[in-house]
Parts: structure tokens; C-alpha cells; sequence
């Protein structure tokens, strides 16, 4: 029996695995165990987070059991991966000891770290983590009689662009309805010269940000935060006063992979950003959030790498090696504005963002994403998916 690991059960992962079942030629199945590890048993949806943070959205209804959302002839290893050797072609594990592989795509996703940024972790409250911590937002909201709301980003790379302004909009939903307004102030801080990266969007979405009252304040390279005084102190000495603080934390690469010879200054894994192959090795991939692929960290993104990921190892097992498969960096982040309207941010790697109204229309869309993401997890809208996407869904070339 030949091995496939992936390492992790989250968007990417658990897509891949999907996937390639269905792609390896039945005849030449039975010689292939596919395995997921994850280190928890449970799937969560975390785009929903936002709203168990300012919507009151209860987190049980965010998870679902890992093994329920593989077929059945995937094995599902619930254990943590400790560290990956790609010379050797082995995982080593907590509870399985070491694993050998013939492939392996890697898909840990990224975590918080806090520890970049002193006082962060003890004045903040953040929905990103978890829902449990999200929740945590909204009882203090729900108590709150108004004040000084900081949102923002704390620093980069941080998964889901679009969502430390989101949670600006959906706060200000939030004391619009509770009629908090009056008594609060939100302040958005960010980095970023601009109200948001991309510049067509940025242009667009700060407008509605300025019409609701939201002060914005750009190129604030956060150093510390002073815990007593309850304010934020930039690099350049500047400083920003809170009542509460919600913003998003840096994020940093999974730790069992620092300092690994295939990842980059940053600890992100060096891939090909077209094939998602590790630099230097045909039979190791990995995709999502943990990649250095200078596109969004975002579950769409995973979506399509693990496309392009799974056509290509099934190719080479099937005996079927006329083509090559590549990931376009298409961005499809929606991004919630308020007053149930939202906007998308769509790009590749050759063509920046576009500049998009928002509307109801975009909300439900981003509402039907939400809706069919655990059957899209199964790979049952991939022909929807490719007919959406076009040419942008991956690129595929046949070898001369
Ligand atoms: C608030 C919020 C809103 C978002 N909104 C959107 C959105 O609207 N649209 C969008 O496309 N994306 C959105 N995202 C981002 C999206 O959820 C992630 O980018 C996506 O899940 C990344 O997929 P992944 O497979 O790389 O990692 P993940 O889905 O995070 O999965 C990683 C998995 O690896 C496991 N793992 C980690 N370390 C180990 C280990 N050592 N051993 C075993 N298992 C391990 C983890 O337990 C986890 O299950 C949002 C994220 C947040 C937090």
C-alpha cells in the first residue's frame, strides 16, 4: 500500500482529500490509503466568526466532526503533527509515531501570535482564534454602554484580508441597532496607507466607512500596547486611546514547521506559487494559509490550491502526465460593508482587484457561500465552481 498524508483537516485539507479519492482511477485506488491528520476532531466554519462576534451567532453551529466530512475510504487520524521530514518522506506524530509517505500535501493553516506584540493578548479581544473567544466580544458588547471601540489590524499577514474592516462595519450594525451610537466612537487602525490593501476596493469601501462615522487611521505600525493606560503606542511614539480593543492579531506559520530548510525568513512554506509544489521536491506540496503564495490567506484560496494540488498527483498516479495544472492566485474574499451589503474582492496574480459596488446581492451571495460550504468540502459544486470562476478556476497546460 502506497501513502498520501495530508496534514490538516481544515479547508484545504480536507478538500484535497476529497478530491483525490475521486480523481485516482478506481483500478489503482485500492493501492492508495489517503490520510488526513488533524490535531482536533472537529471542522469549524470560521468565516462565521465575525457574526458569533457582533451578531450573537451561538459557536455549536460553526463545527462539525472531521471524519463526517471525508469519505470513507479516507482514514482519519485524529493526532498532532510534531515534525515533517521530506528527505526521509515521513511525519512524525504525538500518538502514530513516524509515518512514512510516497506524497504529502501540507495544510496547517496559520495562528495568532501574539507574541509580537506586548500587552496585545491582555487588552484584546479577538475574534479570529476561536468562536469561544469570539463570543467573549459579544457579552462585552452586550453589556457595553458605549465608548471608544479600537478595531483593526495589530500587524501582518493575517488571514482574511478584508475581515479586521468588516468587523468595523458589522460593530457599527451593532450600536446602529442597539442605538449605542450616540455614546461610541469607532476608530479603525491599520498599517496600511490605505482603508484597505487593494486600492479599487479600498476607494470604495472607505467611503461608506467615512459616511458612517468610522475614523479611520492609516500607516500605524503598532509596537505595544500599554495594558494600565489603555492605549495603543505606535512605532513612531503615536498613541491611540480604547475603551475596548477587538483587533486582529499577526499571524505566524504552524510551529512544528519552524525553522524547517523549506520555509522562507518568515517561517511561511516556500512553494511554487503555480504548482504549490515545496521548492526542490516533486511529490511534497502544500497550500492554504501556511504557504508563502503572495495571495490572500483565505479558504477560497485553499479551495483552488488544492485543486490544481489534487489534478496533479492524481495525473502522475493515473499514468496520466500530458498536462500541468496551475494555481491563477485568484482572490474571492467577500468583504461585509453593513445594512446587509457587501463587496468582493477578486483578483489573480496578473490582475489587481477590481472595483466593485456593494450590495444585497453580494451579501447573499457571500450568505450562499456560508450555506454550501460543508457539501463544497465534498467537492459537489465543482462544476458550478469552474463555470463561476472561468479561466481563472486554474490554469491548465498541455506539455509539449
Ligand atoms: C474571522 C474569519 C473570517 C474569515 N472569512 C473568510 C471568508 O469569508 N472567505 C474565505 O475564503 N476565507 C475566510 N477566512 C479564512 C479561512 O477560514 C482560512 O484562510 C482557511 O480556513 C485556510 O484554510 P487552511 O486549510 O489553510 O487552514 P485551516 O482551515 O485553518 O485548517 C488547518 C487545520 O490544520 C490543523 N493543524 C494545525 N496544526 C496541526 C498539527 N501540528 N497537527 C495536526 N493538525 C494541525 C488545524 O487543527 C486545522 O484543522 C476567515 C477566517 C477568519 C478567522
Amino acid at each position: 500500500m502506497k501513502n498520501i498524508i495530508i496534514i490538516g483537516g481544515g479547508t484545504g485539507g480536507t478538500m484535497c482529500a476529497n478530491a483525490l479519492l475521486k480523481r485516482i482511477n478506481p483500478k489503482t485506488r485500492k493501492d492508495w490509503q489517503i490520510t488526513v491528520i488533524d490535531k482536533s476532531e472537529y471542522h469549524a466554519f470560521q468565516p462565521d466568526y465575525l457574526h458569533v462576534a457582533f451578531n450573537g451567532m451561538k459557536p455549536d453551529k460553526l463545527f462539525k466532526k472531521e471524519r463526517s466530512l471525508l469519505f470513507a475510504k479516507i482514514k482519519f487520524l485524529h493526532d498532532t503533527v510534531t515534525k515533517v521530514d521530506l528527505k526521509s518522506q515521513t511525519v512524525a506524530t504525538e500518538i502514530s509515531g513516524i509515518l512514512p509517505y510516497d506524497y504529502i500535501v501540507i495544510a496547517p493553516g496559520s495562528m495568532p501570535n501574539y507574541d509580537m506584540i506586548p500587552g496585545l493578548r491582555e487588552s484584546n479581544l479577538d475574534f479570529h482564534t476561536s468562536p469561544q473567544d469570539a463570543e467573549k466580544i459579544y457579552e462585552t458588547l452586550k453589556t457595553s454602554i458605549g465608548g471608544r471601540f479600537v478595531v483593526g489590524v495589530a500587524g501582518v499577514p493575517y488571514k482574511c484580508p478584508p475581515s479586521p474592516n468588516e468587523s468595523a462595519f458589522l460593530l457599527h450594525d451593532f450600536l446602529k441597532k442597539r442605538k449605542m451610537l450616540d455614546n461610541s466612537s469607532i476608530i479603525f487602525v491599520t498599517p496600511y496607507p490605505k482603508f484597505y490593501t487593494a486600492p479599487a476596493i479600498s476607494e470604495i469601501t472607505e467611503k461608506v466607512a467615512k459616511a458612517k462615522n468610522i475614523e479611520i487611521v492609516t500607516s500605524f505600525n503598532l509596537d505595544h500596547v500599554d495594558v494600565q493606560g489603555k492605549k495603543l503606542v505606535s512605532m513612531e511614539g503615536n498613541e491611540i486611546k480604547f475603551d475596548y480593543l477587538f483587533m486582529v492579531p499577526p499571524h505566524k506559520a504552524p510551529d512544528f514547521i519552524k525553522g524547517e530548510e523549506f520555509t522562507d525568513k518568515d517561517g511561511w512554506i516556500k512553494v511554487d506559487k503555480t504548482s504549490l509544489k515545496i521548492e526542490g521536491y516533486e511529490n511534497a506540496f502544500a497550500i492554504g494559509d501556511v504557504t508563502n503564495a503572495p495571495t490572500a490567506k483565505s479558504g477560497m484560496t485553499a479551495h483552488l490550491e488544492a485543486e490544481v494540488v489534487t489534478s496533479t498527483i492524481a495525473d502522475q498516479i493515473n499514468n496520466m502526465s500530458d498536462k500541468e495544472y496551475m494555481f491563477t492566485g485568484r482572490t474571492h474574499c467577500p468583504f461585509e460593508v453593513g445594512d446587509q451589503k457587501a463587496v468582493f474582492v477578486i483578483g489573480t496574480y496578473d490582475r489587481p482587484a477590481i472595483s466593485v459596488n456593494p450590495s444585497f446581492e453580494n451579501y447573499m451571495l457571500k450568505k450562499i457561500m456560508g450555506k454550501i460550504y460543508w457539501s463544497t468540502l465534498k467537492g459537489s459544486f465543482t462544476d458550478i465552481f469552474k463555470i463561476y470562476f472561468g479561466e481563472d478556476y486554474m490554469k491548465v497546460v498541455k506539455k509539449q
